[in-house]
């Protein structure tokens, strides 16, 4: 068995049921998203649109794409119809492109928001306030053709074990508030992702139930 499908079987012997797994297979060949597929996985994870869509072009159509890197506003209507979940729609301006470029296409696009409570300010996503502003706005009731499905965060990059899980933890809150004020209105918000190769355990013991592994499966990238 290859070291891939190894990892994958591992990954899906340590993580529980209730748990998605996503196999982020940014800047690996499609050889090796086939290993795998192979193994059984079908939830992969892309970040730049240009290798997203030349892979979901080529790749088999069960593979249910998610897609996870900064999506900026004039790339939307390459991903439209093609993912399964875009995870990081960061701002309210990319929330309503989606929406609008879906009702277009005639296609419902499921989406998390991504929240910002790492320290680094190079990441993307919307603060706290940010967040719970949006939803007091009530202006999501307006979405047409867009699901929001949950929210997916990042902890800080840092090796502070207590730092990273009081970062997830932020999250889940937020997460929590949300649903239990807007359940009626967003049924299927109910996706928490958090977790990636370094942090999913921490993740997991926070209330993740989506973690995005890349280099734990298919080992470093080459950038
Ligand atoms: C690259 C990436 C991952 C996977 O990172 P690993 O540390 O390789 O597991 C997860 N989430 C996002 C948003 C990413 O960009």
């Amino acid at each position: 068995m290859s070291a891939i499908a190894q990892n994958i079987r591992k990954f899906r012997q340590i993580v529980p049921p209730g748990v998605e797994i996503v196999a982020v297979s940014k800047f690996h060949p499609a050889s090796m998203i086939m290993e795998a597929y192979e193994a059984g996985q079908r939830n992969f994870g892309e970040s730049r649109v240009q290798e997203f869509v030349e892979k979901e072009r080529e790749l088999p159509k069960d593979i249910r794409w998610h897609f996870i890197g900064h999506l900026q506003t004039n790339k939307v209507k390459a991903v439209i119809g093609k993912t399964s979940l875009i995870e990081s729609v960061d701002s309210e301006r990319l929330l309503e492109l989606i929406d609008r470029e879906s009702e277009k296409a005639g296609v419902i696009t499921n989406v998390l928001l991504q929240v910002h409570v790492a320290a680094e300010e190079a990441k993307f996503g919307f603060f706290p306030e940010e967040l719970k502003a949006y939803f007091e706005s009530g202006k999501f009731v307006g979405l047409k053709a867009t699901k929001i499905c949950g929210l997916m965060g990042m902890a800080t990059n840092t090796d502070d074990v207590e730092r990273i899980r009081n970062d997830f933890s932020r999250i889940h809150t937020l997460f929590e508030e949300v649903r239990s004020l807007y359940s009626e209105q967003l049924p299927e918000f109910t996706k928490l992702s958090m977790g990636m190769s370094g942090d999913w355990e921490i993740a997991m013991e926070e209330g993740s139930n989506i973690v995005r592994i890349g280099s734990a499966i298919f080992g470093e990238r080459n950038y």
